[in-house]
């Protein structure tokens, strides 16, 4: 039962979704109603997709009729999706991956050949690390890795090949702020991209390419799933990038998400500020109490004034995030030890859950690390990253300090 809701033209109301709030597109954004007029997006379980002729084949394959093709290249459910969440980022295309890590690596690849150079944050994600450190170098791509924070850094490292700056903001998992603006501005002048992993801001909180961002990657496993269920990822970019660059590397390698977990992911959207700024209270009053504990050596927290880069913080993101990176008194004994006697807050490196999670970054995330390098990055064997759920807030005070009192 064709319809034409069902065609990729009616998804194009991205300009005049700018009117509407960001908590409205969150909920109405890309939805695609079948001719059975459902409520909720439909699930579109399917492959592939079959022509009325072979002229309408002929001319999908040509690009001259919209419609779907193939599921590797796009999906119904997909596409809802992809147009969701480029309208709440308010960029021009979004190219849904199946993980956080497909949409980095193909955010890079497909821009990069053998002689170019990169500038990435050394304070990243331990996959994107991998993927900068390790596998962009095997294929021929240089590789400088920065101090983020410092801004003139990212100057000194320019070579005529730079084409890419690479950064998260804050960084995993000591909430280091990378100064947007100031960083785009440098690249640009060097005449290369930026492309911004923004999972820890989430784009409640801050939108990179109204700072001048290129690109900005999503793991939508995290807060747009937000309830632990499924593996997704994104790229957000200009209609541009994604037709140069993106699209025939996605076409032809195939980090393509599945229509079900578009399908969770797009639910996920419709209450992603809703959690996020609950989650982000909880964590504000939580990074107090933990402060003002005796056993407590440090926290950070982006939106707390004594974090080192809180001014940048307040300037670029609306809130300080839904994570809190703090030291317990003592090593890695004291730190097991309080993870140990945690009753709600779950031992567990995932993050953006409305479950409390939290981790031991220097014995997980960061155990590939050497111990110089995991100290550059803030991560000492006292160390804990704990990811802020839904839960009260007064509850999992009193679930820390119990289990910090012992
Ligand atoms: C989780 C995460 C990724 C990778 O995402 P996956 O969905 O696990 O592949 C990349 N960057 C950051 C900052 C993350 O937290």
């Amino acid at each position: 039962m064709p319809h034409d809701s069902t065609t990729p033209k009616t998804l194009t109301a991205t300009r005049d979704a700018r009117a509407l709030h960001p908590r409205t597109r969150m909920v109405h954004g890309g939805t695609l109603r079948s001719a059975f007029g459902e409520t909720s997006e439909a699930m579109f379980v399917t492959s592939g997709y079959v022509y009325a002729s072979a002229e309408e084949a002929e001319a999908r394959f040509k690009g001259e009729a919209d419609g779907f093709i193939y599921s590797r290249f796009s999906n119904p459910t997909v596409a809802m999706f992809e147009q969701r969440l480029a309208q709440i980022e308010g960029a021009e295309a979004c190219t849904a991956t199946a993980s956080g890590m497909s949409a980095v690596t193909a955010a890079l690849m497909c821009q990069l050949s053998a002689g170019d150079h990169i500038v990435a944050a050394r304070a990243l994600f331990g996959s994107c690390l991998y993927v900068c450190e390790t596998l962009l170098p095997r294929m021929g791509v240089a590789c400088t890795l920065v101090d983020g924070r410092d801004t003139q850094a990212w100057a000194r490292a320019v070579r005529p090949e730079t084409k890419v700056f690479f950064l998260e903001t804050p960084s995993n998992p000591g909430l280091e702020i990378v100064d947007l603006k100031a960083v785009c501005d440098i690249a640009h002048a060097a005449g290369a991209r930026v492309v911004v992993d923004n999972v820890f801001a989430t784009p409640v909180l801050q939108r990179p390419m109204e700072q001048g961002a290129d690109v900005v990657v999503y793991s939508a496993t995290k807060h747009i799933d937000g309830q632990g269920r499924c593996l997704g990822g994104a790229v957000l970019s200009s209609e541009a990038f994604r037709k140069d660059y993106l699209e025939t590397f996605c076409r032809h390698t195939g980090p393509a998400m599945s229509p079900f977990n578009a399908w969770v992911l797009l639910k996920g959207l419709e209450t992603l500020s809703l959690r996020v700024e609950a989650q982000c209270a909880a964590a504000s009053r939580i990074a107090d109490a933990l402060a003002a504990h005796s056993n407590v050596a440090r926290v950070l927290y982006p939106g707390r004034a004594d974090h080192p880069q809180h001014d940048l913080a307040s300037r670029q993101m609306a809130a300080g995030g839904t994570l809190v990176t703090f030291d317990v008194r003592g090593g890695k004994r004291e730190a097991f030890a309080a993870l140990n006697r945690l009753g709600i807050v779950s031992i567990s490196n995932n993050l953006g859950d409305a479950k409390s999670l939290i981790t031991h970054p220097a014995t997980t995330t960061h155990q590939r690390l050497t111990p110089e390098a995991r100290a550059e990055l803030g991560i000492t064997d006292a160390t804990l990253r704990l990811s802020v759920g839904l839960e009260d807030a007064g509850d999992l005070i009193a679930d820390l300090t119990a289990a910090l009192e012992g």
